[in-house]
């Protein structure tokens, strides 16, 4: 349960929550990785997490339309997030499973996990525990209207379709993967689908969350806008982080 006394926990603490938000190859990761670098905070993907229950599911086999077995796996699974120099580390059940998170079998089966409320409910605990430590940048679909509330800031990226197309192919081609790119596009589709039209917590920007479409943007151009974005609004309200707002050392390691 997300109780007053755990957003009063995190508002005593230390320094800054930042919740990035928004779909598939909207540019989340490479955006929220930057601005941890530069605001000197750790930097989480909450996608992470539901794809290490979803790995569990594909190497026991199970189906993941099993809502009621996979239920039971997230009740009694292990995933912790370990930041890491500007990265994120997962384990499952004390495996480090970080590097098969991104496969393109995880992919394509993720999004019918997590739209398992009682998967959901399962998983929140551990992602609220990262956020009531303070210092850090989370990105996913839910962090600024569930997770994190309270967020100090929310931003919500978006981009057109065919641009988050190219981006996932360029992505997944240079992780190894040998991809079709219509199976991207059905991918991508598919995963909007689950995520916007589920009953709990389903992808939508949060109502004081920021959006920011970053089609037909460089990288360096988004980073910058929301860097600006976040700073304005951190200083607005004289927030700052651990290492005294410098931004230079991170704080949550
Ligand atoms: O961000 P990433 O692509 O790794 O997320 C994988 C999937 O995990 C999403 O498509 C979505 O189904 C689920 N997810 C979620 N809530 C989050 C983060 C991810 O439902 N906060």
């Amino acid at each position: 349960m997300y109780t007053s006394n755990s957003i009063e926990a995190r508002k005593s603490n230390k320094g800054p929550v930042i919740a990035i938000d928004g779909p598939a190859g909207a540019g989340k990761s490479t955006v929220a990785k930057a601005v941890a670098r530069i605001f000197g905070l750790a930097y989480v993907s909450t996608g992470l997490v539901y794809r290490a229950l979803t790995l569990k599911a594909i190497r026991l086999g199970v189906d993941v339309q099993e809502a009621e077995f996979i239920v039971t796996l997230a009740e009694n699974t292990e995933v912790a997030v370990v930041p890491d120099g500007g990265e994120c580390r997962v384990l499952l059940d004390g495996e480090d499973v970080t590097a098969e998170l991104t496969c393109p079998e995880v992919g394509a089966c993720v999004s019918q996990v997590a739209k398992i409320p009682k998967v959901r409910a399962a998983l929140l605990d551990i992602q609220r525990a990262i956020a009531n430590r303070g210092c850090v940048v989370m990105d996913g679909r839910d962090i600024g209207t569930v997770v994190v509330p309270d967020a100090d800031v929310k931003i919500f990226l978006v981009a057109d379709l065919d641009e988050r197309v190219r981006r996932r192919v360029i992505q997944a081609r240079e992780r190894g993967y040998d991809v079709v790119e219509e199976t991207i596009i059905r991918e991508i589709m598919n995963r909007d689908k689950i995520d916007s039209g589920r009953k709990v917590a389903p992808l939508k920007p949060a109502p004081d969350s920021i959006t920011i479409d970053t089609t037909g943007k460089t990288p360096e151009e988004t980073i910058m806008e929301v860097a600006g974005v976040i700073y304005e609004i951190l200083s607005d309200n004289g927030i700052k982080n651990a290492s005294g707002g410098k931004g230079d050392t991170p704080c949550f390691t």
